[in-house]
């Protein structure tokens, strides 16, 4: 035998990282398309080098951008000075964050936090929060029909899309799921509903925003029969829509909101904000978290919360926003339809079914964006976007729109019909 031969013999086959993905992951998503090792900014460098341009954010989440030097300076310098203790003790950066977050939702005084690790825990302790106002006399809990508020028992129940919830039947009880109206909500309405669960804008869904109004309409309807109003502004909350959160647009004041995703720009954390007598409710005993407000996750939220403050990057998310539609607008692409969302949540409606399409076209041109459903595309980039990432997203993004568009069965191209077609 040749040294060649023993070697061979001597080592396991050349496993590529989408093998150790699809023995070793569970099988609760489809299969992945990078292995990403680094990211700079709005850049992301996959394992071989490839750099692509991040309009996701992970989902709204890295706010920052990645590597930020705040977000690595907080999270090594709390690493190196305390990470965790249990909750039968506070710590500084966990009183810091909970009096910002408070400042920045304006609830004033009154106002309380819990921490958890997640959007879909922070949804858990509000669910709770509805049950300890409703008590016997108010089983009935209101959410909206094609909402997300989360994947764990208690946030499926709230989340209004069958398809989700069926394979996991029987759902916790007591949810009823209304049109996204305001007459669908009168009518459902009585004193025996303890809470209205409220997504500002459907993140999920497609980036639908409420009908106009609607929840100042909310608003005054739960006060008059004595319903909490629950927003879940775990997407739109953190400055995203281009408000610190969705709610501040239409100017009223819920009794409690959720936060997650942007506000720990990349670090897991997840929070529950009461005001006013909604601030009552939790008593010692009813909820809790190992993890849940640890001195580590809090400092990093705190330190990225006060970056986008320092850095105006609200505005930027208003004025970017803007920008950002009005390139898109520009496109000359048939696949185009318009856009909806506000600040840096966008949805690109397309004319086609074809967001699966384009949003792998765009991988391919090395962009990520991700289809929020058929015809969706959703871009949730890093706050800090300036003239140079919104110039390559469109350049990136129309090519990819081209690619789709040339591929598409001559038939069904979506051309509008010349004038002289149209009357022949
Ligand atoms: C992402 C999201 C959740 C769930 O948050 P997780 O951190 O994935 O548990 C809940 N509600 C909304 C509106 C979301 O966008």
């Amino acid at each position: 035998m040749t040294a060649a031969e023993v070697d061979t013999q001597a080592q396991p086959a050349q496993t590529t990282w989408q093998d150790d993905a699809a023995r070793d992951l569970v099988r609760n998503a489809g299969d992945r398309y990078a292995l990403f090792v680094r990211g700079e900014g709005s850049s992301l460098w996959d394992a071989d080098g490839r750099r692509y341009l991040d309009f996701l954010g992970g989902i709204a989440v890295t706010s920052l951008g990645h590597a930020h030097p705040v977000f690595v300076e907080a999270v090594a310098t709390q690493a190196a000075t305390l990470a965790h203790v249990s909750n039968y003790f506070a710590t500084p950066p966990q009183l810091a964050l909970a009096a910002q977050l408070k400042r920045l939702a304006g609830t004033g005084e009154a106002g309380r936090v819990y921490f958890g690790n997640s959007g879909a825990e922070a949804n858990e302790a509000a669910f709770k929060l509805a049950r300890l106002h409703g008590g016997s006399e108010r089983p009935r809990i209101l959410a909206l029909k094609n909402a997300f508020h989360g994947r764990t028992m208690g946030t499926l129940a709230l989340t209004g899309k069958p398809a989700m919830q069926q394979p996991f039947e029987p759902m916790v009880p007591g949810v009823e799921f209304l049109d996204s109206t305001v007459e669908a909500l009168e009518a459902a309405l009585d004193d025996r509903v303890a809470a209205l669960f409220v997504e500002p804008i459907k993140g999920e869904a497609g980036v639908l925003p409420l009908p106009e109004d609607y929840l100042t309409a909310a608003r005054e309807l739960t006060a008059r029969h004595g319903a909490l109003l629950i927003l879940d502004e775990i997407q739109t909350g953190a400055g995203r829509t281009g408000d610190w959160f969705g709610f501040q647009h239409e100017g009223i004041t819920p009794d409690a909101i959720t936060v997650a995703k942007g506000i720990g720009g990349g670090f897991p954390i997840g929070a529950l904000i009461t005001f006013g007598a909604a601030s009552d409710l939790f008593y010692p005993g009813t909820h809790g978290s190992t993890f849940g407000g640890n001195a580590l996750a809090t400092a990093v939220a705190s330190a990225v919360l006060a970056e986008i403050e320092r850095a105006g990057l609200v505005e930027n998310a208003r004025v970017r926003g803007e920008q950002l539609q009005a390139a898109i607008g520009a496109i000359a692409s048939p696949l185009i339809e318009g856009c909806r969302g506000r600040g840096l949540l966008i949805g690109v409606s397309l004319t086609a079914p074809v967001a699966g399409a384009v949003v792998a076209a765009a991988q391919s041109h090395g962009l990520i964006v991700n289809a929020a459903n058929e015809t969706t595309v959703r871009l949730a980039p890093a706050l800090t976007i300036g003239d140079v990432e919104i110039d390559e997203f469109i350049d990136l993004f129309t090519r990819a729109l081209t690619s789709v568009q040339d591929a598409l069965p001559t038939e069904t191209h979506t051309e509008p019909a010349t004038p002289s077609e149209a009357t022949t």
